[in-house]
């Protein structure tokens, strides 16, 4: 049975009383016809002519929905096995010039890489700038001794001078592990972890820039990044969040794919993919943090708006695998790139398959008492990380065909009042805003109001009821990522 985001109350409504699961439906229904007077929608209606619509509807661009159909499964089947091959990508393990000829080690797993990126760049009339971003890393708990570590990635430059500023970015680490994290010789295959996300970034790499090829603009810049030294303490994407950060990059969004390899387990539910992201922000200071609590404003980091974001895209485009957020940074125990990039204060995510093997992860393959354990080719279901790589890939072209996000958002607090003006600074290629909505309580915006006239709406809507969003639009209805106002007193 596929798992739904609401099981956990149709379980409990189902729970005790055989009729309670079809009278709460029931029950909903006439709630909702009771409060209807009382709702922000009929608020709107009645005193700013139409009612906002629903904030979920979807909204899908076609030339979006055709560069995904041509992701692949078999190509993403055919990157896996090839890092595979490498037999070990330990940070740790070979990379000098005899074992890259030999294809052995992660040196090997850089150079391919590297060379997958570059064949790509040359299909589309070199639209890809391929780079690396190399350092040495001095020993540590992970790191016996002095390791050089090399990211990998591949730009997509954006269409409009101004725009290409903003980057869009999806990332997978091409290191592997076995069960133990300083062995560098012995197998330790990483199909699923994290040859699945790696080969997500390839995929996203090589149907958007053939997009491009195809005429398809985006404005704003796209990168496909391969990080190493994940599994010695994130070292390869703590070095690139930093470089970042120092470098002004406008880092909008960054999505980690880590296990989207879809497990083959009985108990594995292929129709989603879990999104983790953040609450607080791990890069708030004491005075943001201060700020949030009085405010309520603790599931609306960038990076919780970034997953609506997904949440929404998901409901647009035909991926073949929906979203399932999750409203922590990541699962119990565990860690991963994108908490590198919420250190330095960007919105980052991470994509995990619905339901992890852990005897298939992190293990030296071999048989014990009958189990089988490994991270081997043959437990990854590719067509899933097709899905999941569609999904990634609507999600870039989507936020780089947006314009950028409303600046300096704020909402009037100089006097108390039952209706909420918002003002913001106009932004590079937007047709008109929307202002987005939902209850406190909502996990995802419920209403839309679109603003065509002008950055100083007032709604009449109590802003102390509800949570606001800004987005911007272009004239084609790509939306940006929303942006919650600050009070202004
Ligand atoms: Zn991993």
């Amino acid at each position: 049975m596929a798992y739904q985001e609401n099981s956990a109350m149709t379980k409990s409504a189902g729970s005790g009383h055989p009729s309670a699961r079809f009278a709460a439906p029931a029950l909903v229904a006439l709630a909702l016809a009771l409060c209807a007077p009382l709702c922000p929608a009929q608020e709107m209606a009645q005193d700013q002519g139409p009612a906002p619509r629903l904030a979920s509807d979807p909204h899908a661009d076609s030339h979006i929905a055709e560069a995904i159909r041509q992701v692949s499964a078999e190509r993403i089947r055919q990157t896996i096995e090839k890092l595979v091959s490498f037999q070990n990508r330990s940070t740790i393990s070979a990379q000098d010039e005899a074992s890259i000829r030999a294809g052995t080690g992660i040196g090997a797993a850089r150079e391919w890489i590297k060379a997958e990126f570059e064949r790509y760049s040359k299909e589309c009339g070199g639209c890809l700038e391929v780079k690396t971003d190399r350092f040495t890393e001095q020993p540590a708990d992970r790191i016996p001794k002095p390791t050089e570590i090399t990211n990998v990635y591949a730009v997509l430059g954006g269409s409009d001078a101004e725009q290409a500023k903003r980057i869009v970015l999806v990332t997978g680490h091409y290191d592997s592990r076995n069960s133990d994290t300083l062995n560098g010789t012995d197998p330790a295959p990483g199909a699923n972890d994290d040859g699945s996300g790696t080969a997500v970034s390839l995929e996203c790499a090589r149907v958007l820039s053939k997009a491009v090829l195809n005429k398809i603009k985006f404005p704003a810049t796209i990168i496909f990044l391969a990080v190493a030294g994940e599994e010695q303490g994130l070292n390869g994407s703590k070095h690139l969040a930093e470089m970042a950060k120092q470098q002004g990059w406008k880092l909008e969004a960054v999505l980690n794919n880590d296990i989207v390899g879809g497990d083959r387990s009985p108990q594995q539910d292929a129709s989603v993919v879990r999104v983790f992201s953040e609450g607080l922000p791990a890069a708030a200071s004491e005075a943001e943090i201060r700020r949030i609590r009085m405010l309520g404003g603790e599931s609306d980091s960038t990076s919780r708006e970034l997953a609506r974001f997904i949440a929404d895209v998901g409901r647009s485009y035909d991926a073949g695998v929906k979203p399932l957020l999750i409203f922590r940074l990541d699962r119990f125990l565990r860690g991963g790139d994108h908490y590198s990039f919420n250190q330095q204060g960007f919105a980052a995510v991470r994509f995990t398959e619905f339901r992890e093997d852990f005897n298939h992860q992190h293990q030296t393959p071999r048989t014990e008492n009958g189990i089988e354990y490994g991270d081997l080719p043959k437990f990854v279901d590719f067509n899933y990380v097709g899905h999941v790589a569609r999904l990634n890939a609507a999600t870039l072209a989507s936020l780089a065909s947006a314009p950028a996000p409303p600046a300096n958002v704020k909402m009037q607090t100089k006097a108390l009042d039952n209706d909420t003006t918002l003002t913001w600074e106009p932004s590079r290629g937007a047709a008109a805003y929307e202002v987005v909505w939902r209850s406190t309580k909502a996990p995802d915006w419920e209403y839309v109001q679109t603003v065509s006239n002008g950055t100083r709406p007032t709604l009449k809507v109590s802003k102390d009821n509800v949570i606001f969003g800004v987005r911007a639009l272009d004239a084609a209805g790509h939306r940006s990522l929303p942006v919650v106002p600050e009070p202004e007193r």
